[in-house]
This record gives structure tokens, C-alpha cells and sequence, in this order.
């Protein structure tokens, strides 16, 4: 009765109501630093907000939650059940004794313990949590999507992650090296951002300082530094220009999104670095913006907002999509070998868009082999959340198990739309499936409109 008590209040007071009735909400909730009472994350279980305590208590230890988990599947010490669970422990004070599901992976239950007014991760000692369960999640939202409660997993890890980069500097591997960079240079790698357009030396792209307005902004994403991901910028303008888009870009101006320095917990870089996109973004005139990058695509469409930045955001895939529909683009048939899709999470569950990769592709005569987890319960790439960052160990890496699942569809491509999904495949060892972005693929199929005419 507890659960169906506190279930039925969690319901009704849910902190994104937004989701019932099929909605989507999935944009993390921003601090605000002028508010001197709110604490910079939650360091203790009573920092929650009421809502989210309620959300805990309503767990009905179902499971699904652990089922669908690739940090769990891996190794790492992270289990969402159990995560929630010792959320309710530490809000009713005492042990993770009597939890009789699985511990996280490589952790016996039974040695930690925590009270609402105590730090979740011990300054000194045991806690509730190790810091490496926090930082173990790739923040892909399979959890949240499979939970019956519709309970917030995501959030409570961020705000608890936020407490330990903001208040202790304690974002381990190199996540300090990254969020380091991004403070001196507006990417997480560190390059100078002077060199940010070297990738498209000989595109004469247009430049939205030089022309001051377009119809389509394409946002290029930290992947511009990247020589892969080079490849499917490249491939996209290739598409944009046989569609006779009028594009532009920002060249030198862009800065990294923001993404990855939010997932670490780093809110003030991250809440720094949107402000001052949304500043160059207000000197010039677009319709919409377009990114290969799901991620930046997310944050700009999803998070911008509560800074005053609102766009019209799409996918690369959306936009051609919507290209083709409209008959500005024609592809001939595909004749390269079996090809399978792998849905990126910012791009699939964290906005819902599962047809217009798959439309494309069909659109040039490919005959897609689903993979048994594809969809709303496609398995990460282990490349979200600062993941590969903060790099905890486990039993084996989330990229491979990811590849097995390619590779038991017999498939020899496999299609993404995602450069960290891109990343991560690539890094799994051969003999594997080759990985290309849709464009890549798209770009070799275009009828070229004035050879038909
Ligand atoms: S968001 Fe993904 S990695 Fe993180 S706890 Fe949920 S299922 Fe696991
Ligand atoms: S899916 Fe939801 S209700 Fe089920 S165990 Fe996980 S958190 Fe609890």
C-alpha cells in the first residue's frame, strides 16, 4: 500500500508533467546561481526536491530498470534499482542490508549506509554511493523510458554528479582535463578554436558573420576538430547543396554546445557556454538549425530555452527527410552490402525521432535488418554523459556489447547518425561491420539533378 500511496502522489505531483499523455521532457532542469538558498547539486538525500523523494518511494523494484541498464550489462558499478532503492535507504536513515536484489556489480550489499542529513558520497569513509556508480551512467535514459513509475533516474544522478564537480572538483579521469578545456577554449579537446573551420578549407562555405542571414544555420559540432567526423560534415554539405539549401554556418564563432560539461555536473561552464552561443545566435538572421550531432541537437533544442535561446532544431536526418519529401532530393538505388541502424539516445529516446533514419534509408533501397534492440529500447554506445570521460571500468566495454548486437543481425554496415556513436563503434576491434553516418551513405546515392535533366 505504501508503494500505491506514494506511487499515486509521485504521479500527481510529477516534476515533468509534460510526459503524461505522451509528451516528451527530457531536458535536465537548470541550477540557478543567483539563488543563494539553492544548494549547487544535492550532496545529502534531503536535498532532493519533494517531488523526486516521492518518485523514490514509489519504486516498485520491478526490475526493468536494471534489465535495460548498459553501464549494469557491462560490469560497471552502477544498477538503477538499486541506485533508487538507496535513495529511499538514506531518506529512512540506515543500511543497504536488507535490499535482496542485485548489488551493484563488484559491490557487496550490506557495506554502506546513509541518513537524509548525511552526504550520499562520504567525505570520509563508507556513504550511501561510491562516486563510481554516479559516474558510471552514460545518462542514455533506457531507465527512464522502461520504468513503470516513470521515475526520474537521469535527474538524480546529474544533480548528485553536480554536488561533486561544482562543490568538491571531484569529476574523476579526465573529466577535469575536459571541462578544463572548455573553459579555455570553448571545446573539450583543448584545440584552438581559430582552427575550428580547417575542415572545410576548400567548401567556400558561407559564414554567417560575412552574409548575416540564412535559411538553415548547420551547427557543426565539436566533430568539425575530429578527421571522422569530418567525413560526414562533408557528406552532409555535399546533400545541402545538391538540395540548393541556402546554408550557412558560424564558423570560428560556434562553440561547443555545452553538452558533455552538463552531463558531468559542470553546470556553471555548461550554463557559460549557452549564454554566449545564444549571444551569437542573436546577431543573425536563420530559420532553423541543423546539426549531425544529436547531442548538440538536444541541448540546443531542449535546454537553450530556459536561457532565452528558442530554435527550431533538426537532425541532419530529420531535415533531409523533410528534402526528400518535398522532392528536392532523389537517391538511386543502394547496391553496398546488408545494412543495419543503431539509434542514438539524444536522438531516439531522448526525442523521439525513430522514423526519419529508417525512411532514408528505405528511401535508398536499403532493406534494414533490425537489430532485436533497436527503437525506444535500442542499447547505448556507451558514448553519452561524459561516459567515455570519466571511463569506469567494468567487466567489458558498453561499445562492444553493442557490436555483438550488429553483429548477430549478420549486417556489414551499420548506419548512424551520431559522431559519438560513430566513436564508439569504431573503436570495437575488427573483423566488425563497417560504421557510416546516414549522410555518408546518402551522399553516395544522389541522383545529380542536372545530369537527369
Ligand atoms: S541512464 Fe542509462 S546508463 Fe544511466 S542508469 Fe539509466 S540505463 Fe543505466
Ligand atoms: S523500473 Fe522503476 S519501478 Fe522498476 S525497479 Fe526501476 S526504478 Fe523501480
Amino acid at each position: 500500500m505504501k508503494h500505491a500511496f506514494a506511487g499515486a502522489l509521485h504521479l500527481a505531483f510529477h516534476r515533468r508533467a509534460e510526459r503524461f499523455n505522451g509528451g516528451r521532457s527530457t531536458g535536465l532542469k537548470p541550477l540557478h546561481f543567483d539563488d543563494q538558498q539553492q544548494p549547487l547539486g544535492v550532496e545529502k538525500p534531503s536535498e532532493f526536491t519533494w517531488n523526486q523523494l516521492l518518485g523514490f518511494d514509489a519504486c516498485v523494484q520491478c526490475g526493468r530498470c536494471e534489465a535495460m541498464c548498459p553501464a549494469f550489462a557491462a560490469g560497471q558499478p552502477l544498477n538503477p534499482k538499486k541506485l533508487i532503492q538507496d535513495m529511499v535507504v538514506g531518506l529512512a536513515g540506515g543500511s543497504d542490508a536488507a535490499y535482496a536484489g542485485s548489488p551493484y556489480p563488484g559491490k557487496p550489499v550490506g557495506e554502506h549506509q546513509g541518513s537524509p542529513f548525511a552526504s550520499i558520497i562520504a567525505r570520509e569513509g563508507q556513504g550511501l554511493l561510491d562516486a563510481e556508480t554516479l559516474w558510471s551512467c552514460t545518462t542514455c535514459r533506457a531507465c527512464v523510458e522502461e520504468c513503470p513509475m516513470m521515475i526520474e533516474h537521469v535527474d538524480a544522478i546529474v544533480d548528485m554528479r553536480r554536488h561533486l564537480t561544482l562543490e568538491r572538483g571531484q569529476t574523476p579521469n579526465k573529466g577535469a582535463e575536459v571541462i578544463d578545456n572548455l573553459i579555455a577554449t570553448d571545446n573539450p579537446n583543448g584545440f584552438n578554436p581559430a582552427s575550428r573551420m580547417n575542415w572545410a578549407a576548400d567548401l567556400s562555405l558561407p559564414v554567417l558573420s560575412d552574409v548575416k542571414r540564412t535559411d538553415v544555420l548547420l551547427w557543426m559540432g565539436d566533430g568539425a576538430f575530429d578527421m571522422r567526423n569530418q567525413r560526414s560534415l562533408r557528406a552532409l554539405v555535399k546533400i545541402l547543396r545538391a538540395a540548393k539549401v541556402d546554408f550557412a554556418v558560424l564558423g570560428n564563432e560556434e562553440r561547443d554546445s555545452g553538452d558533455v560539461a552538463r552531463r558531468l555536473g559542470d553546470e556553471a561552464t555548461f550554463q557559460s557556454l549557452a549564454k554566449r552561443n545564444i549571444a551569437t545566435l542573436a546577431q543573425y538572421s536563420f530559420r532553423t538549425i541543423v546539426t549531425c550531432d544529436p547531442h548538440s541537437f538536444h541541448v540546443l533544442k531542449n535546454e537553450y530555452g530556459d536561457f532565452g535561446g528558442q530554435y527550431v532544431v533538426y537532425h541532419h536526418t530529420t531535415y533531409i527527410n523533410h528534402l526528400r519529401q518535398t522532392g528536392k532530393l532523389k537517391f538511386t538505388p543502394y547496391k553496398g552490402g546488408s545494412v543495419t541502424y543503431h539509434d542514438p539516445c539524444y536522438l531516439g529516446r531522448y526525442n523521439g525521432e525513430y522514423d526519419a533514419p529508417r525512411d532514408l534509408l528505405k528511401a535508398a533501397g536499403i532493406q534494414l535488418i533490425e537489430m532485436e534492440r533497436s527503437g525506444f529500447r535500442s542499447r547505448c554506445c556507451g558514448g553519452g554523459g561524459g561516459a567515455p570521460i570519466t571511463d569506469i571500468p567494468g567487466k567489458q566495454r558498453i561499445p562492444d556489447m553493442r557490436m555483438e548486437d550488429i553483429r548477430q543481425t549478420s549486417a556489414e554496415v551499420v548506419a548512424v547518425g551520431c559522431p559519438q556513436c560513430t566513436a564508439m563503434l569504431e573503436g570495437v576491434v575488427d573483423p566488425r561491420p563497417e560504421v557510416l553516418d546516414i549522410a555518408e551513405i546518402l551522399a553516395k546515392q544522389l541522383v545529380d539533378p542536372e545530369a537527369t535533366a
